[in-house]
């Protein structure tokens, strides 16, 4: 009786899952936190993943200053973009949140850009094996505000 009511609920559980969209509690991302501050610093520096691992990156800023003069966002970019050229083209978007409309398919995720004390989160699947960049991409912040997702 016991087993069957247990798998039972197992086939509700994963029914409102299917429902709602998302994996059942089972499957949960694995999280990843991550915070930026008034230096200009994220917290993390290295994610190791093994491909199609689904992550979710919990992201806050823990700064004070205003998010005009320092918000922060967190964007991981695919293999082989030009950081440099994705950077630039982002401190000209800032209606768009800092993620270029020209360059919106160099992103694997992102979050939006935060002001103080404010966190988001995001949801996605490691790519491929391989050396990924992220950033955060408000202006002039790329240079000091750096990381890699290394997929085995
Ligand atoms: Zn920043």
């Amino acid at each position: 009786m016991k087993n069957r009511f247990c798998s039972l609920s197992f086939l509700v559980a994963l029914a409102l899952g299917l429902t709602a969209g998302v994996a059942p509690a089972l499957a949960a991302p694995r999280v990843i936190e991550i915070t930026a501050n008034d230096q200009m610093k994220f917290s993390v520096a290295n994610i190791d993943a093994k491909a199609g691992e689904e992550l979710k990156v919990v992201f806050k800023n823990v700064g004070t200053l205003p998010k005009e003069a320092m918000g922060h966002n967190w964007v991981l970019l695919k293999a082989g973009v030009d950081v440099t050229a994705f950077a630039t083209a982002a401190m000209m978007a800032k209606d768009t949140d800092y993620i270029p409309a020209a360059k919106k398919g160099d992103v694997l995720a992102s979050t939006p850009t935060l002001g103080p004390k404010k966190e988001a989160e995001v949801v996605f699947k490691a790519p491929a094996a391989g050396t990924y960049n992220f950033i955060c991409s408000f202006p002039g912040h790329y240079a000091l505000m750096k990381g890699t997702l290394t997929v085995k």
